[in-house]
């Protein structure tokens, strides 16, 4: 049995990026980036008006009121390119270029026109209400890097720079296949001693969120034979295979002999956690495998500790893992002596902005109602009997 970190770090060891493709900017939202955006212009790109008002100078308002002559108009996507000189102002709106000569833009609620002049009521600062060029970013910079997560707030960043392509990591493409006899899918009423099937729509929707595309096989009965022919057929034609169920110790668990009898590389089966002891995860030809136990949620926990990593990193993340934050206990918690665990939990923020991390009271690993509550897991070392509320946790947020 090994550690969660050994096994994350094995999982890193055997996974390699993906090719790069070039995508639409508008199909990029949470892609990785695979190579660093650069600014290819100033940021303005004119010293720009924050204000609808006059662009004046300020010198020129020292004592109000003071009357100004109108002497143009700059708007929005049509600038007023003389130079304005002093007893003048422009007439300027949001977002239109500050004319030369001109050092502040008074705002209009504060001046009064008629007559080809304006009124100015308040005196203004030098700079009021004007952003310089590139005061915000100058061409050449670097803005975002190979590696990031592209989010929705990164779009308009890729856009004003010109990127209506952008490199990305491949997707991964993962085939997923539940085992078990007892299974049938959604669509059918479950016989005796049938239930149906869940894993495989959890861990479509979870390699969905990070990033893959979904491949769902048939159903799969615990027979060796069938199982090596369908993990076998799998694996032609995806980078990443996740089966689940039949990795324990039961007469009818049947994943790894299959695996092995394949000729898959196992390079690990038991790690030290609660819940997901038997998780599996070896090679077959180029194909990683990820053997996750069958119980609903240790599926979820198993999936998004360790294949979601894979599928990160494939995509070329910097950081594949799931972010770890703190957050203060609101109720006792339960560890075990003999593994580390990832608990489910509800996580909110308390008035003075502390995340605050409440245990969700679940029955085990196969309570997946409760489970649907959960937005994050308590991470609790190996070896702590209890952790009493108010102590500060390791946590981590479950996707989507
Ligand atoms: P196993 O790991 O195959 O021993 O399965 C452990 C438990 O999870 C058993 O109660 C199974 O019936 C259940 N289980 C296995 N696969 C699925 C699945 N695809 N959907 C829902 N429950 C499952
Ligand atoms: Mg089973």
């Amino acid at each position: 049995m090994i550690s969660i970190s050994d096994a994350t770090s094995l999982v890193l060891q055997h996974t390699t990026a993906l090719s790069v493709e070039s995508v639409n900017l508008s199909e990029a939202l949470n892609r990785v980036l695979a190579e660093d955006i650069i600014a290819d212009c100033d940021l303005p790109p004119f010293d720009r008006a924050q204000m609808d008002g006059y662009a004046l100078r300020a010198a020129d308002v020292a004592n109000t009121p003071a009357r100004l002559g109108v002497v143009g108009e700059s708007a929005a996507g049509s600038g007023w390119h003389k130079e304005m000189k002093t007893g003048e102002a422009v007439r300027i709106m949001t977002g239109a270029p500050v004319p030369v000569g001109a050092d502040a833009v008074q705002q209009v609620e504060l001046t009064r026109e008629s007559d080809g002049e304006v009124e100015i009521l308040e005196r203004v600062d030098v700079g009021r209400s004007i952003v310089r060029r590139a005061s915000e970013i100058k061409a050449g910079e670097t803005v975002l890097r190979a590696g990031e997560e592209i989010y929705a707030a990164m779009i308009a960043t890729l856009a004003s720079f010109g990127y209506a392509q952008v490199k990305v990591g491949r997707r991964p493409r993962v085939a997923i296949m539940a085992t078990g006899s007892e299974l049938v899918d959604v669509d059918k009423q479950p016989g005796r001693d049938q239930i149906r099937d869940s894993n495989n729509y959890t861990l479509a929707a979870y390699a969905k969120l990070a990033g893959a595309t979904v491949e769902r096989l048939p159903l799969a009965v615990d027979d060796t034979r069938e199982l090596k022919r369908q993990i076998a057929a799998a694996a032609e034609r995806s980078d990443v295979l996740i089966t689940s169920g039949g990795v324990s110790m039961g007469v009818y668990d049947f994943t790894k002999a299959a695996l092995k009898e394949l000729g898959a590389q196992i390079f690990f089966e038991r790690v030290s956690l609660r819940p997901g002891k038997p998780t599996v995860f070896g090679r077959l030809g180029d194909t990683l495998v990820f053997g996750l136990p069958g119980n609903p949620v240790s599926v979820a926990v198993t999936f998004n500790l360790f294949a979601r990593t894979a599928l990160r990193a494939m995509q070329g993340a910097k950081e594949p893992g799931l972010k770890e934050e703190t957050a203060v206990l609101v109720r006792d918690l339960k560890g075990s002596i003999e593994r580390e665990s990832y608990l489910p939990a509800v996580l909110r923020t308390d008035r003075n902005g502390t995340l605050l991390a409440e245990p969700l009271k679940w029955g085990g690993s196969s309570d997946f109602v409760a489970f649907a509550r959960a937005t994050a897991l308590i991470d609790v070392p190996a070896g702590v009997k209890i952790i009493d509320a108010g102590s500060r946790v390791k946590v981590v947020r479950l996707p989507g």
